[in-house]
């Protein structure tokens, strides 16, 4: 086995055991708190209970008893959407936030952000590891935003190609459901936002 299988393996043990802790802390189960944390980073149109579901590879009912309990707690409320009736948005209060903003993710950009030189390149290598993984398991993508095939940079901000609509600065650093892998074609466009 390579010494980057083992490392990564030892990395996902950690943080196996940080997610643990964070829930006991909060007095969750680990789902619990990795949806918080989901919920923090997505878009508008990934703050859905069927895309926690493909991003955690869950069924719709552990993702319904777990929002039942978050929901419980007041860490998050359901928000019709305007455009779509029956269509549920999943926004976090102040409170679930403050717990998303306490948990491993963050210590790990900490952690990441103070090793020495660039990290594009430890970007593109675990990107592509992640792809190939999610290929293995058959699972959508998921990503971010600006370095989505549908990203268009516009001289008044940003738009989705896949949707039409316009994107504010914040969105386009947010996690989508619908992202793409760039294409050659795509690549000149984005890789100048990155
Ligand atoms: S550009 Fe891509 S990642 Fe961004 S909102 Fe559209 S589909 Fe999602």
């Amino acid at each position: 086995m390579s010494t980057s299988a083992i490392l990564l393996e030892r990395m996902g043990a950690l943080i196996q055991q940080s997610v643990r802790n964070d829930a006991a802390r909060h007095g969750l189960l680990p789902i619990h708190v990795q949806v918080l944390h989901y919920l923090a980073v997505c878009n508008r149109y990934s703050d859905l209970p069927v895309a926690i579901a493909d991003y955690f590879g869950v069924t719709r009912g552990t993702v319904s008893q777990t929002l039942a309990v978050l929901e419980r707690k007041g860490l998050l409320v359901k928000e019709p959407d305007p455009r779509h009736g029956r269509r549920l948005h999943l926004r976090l209060t102040p409170a679930g936030r403050a717990a998303a903003a306490d948990s491993w993710p963050e210590r790990l950009d900490a952690a990441l952000r103070r090793l020495p030189g660039s990290s594009a390149s430890l970007d593109e290598s675990l990107r592509a590891l992640l792809a190939a993984l999610q290929r293995l398991n058959g699972q959508r993508a998921f990503g971010i935003c600006r370095q989505c095939a549908h990203f268009h940079r516009e001289v008044a901000g940003a738009r989705c190609g896949l949707t039409g609509e316009p994107l504010t600065e914040e969105q386009t650093f947010k996690l989508c459901r619908e992202w793409a892998a760039p294409t050659p074609a795509s690549q000149g466009e984005t890789a100048s936002v990155d």
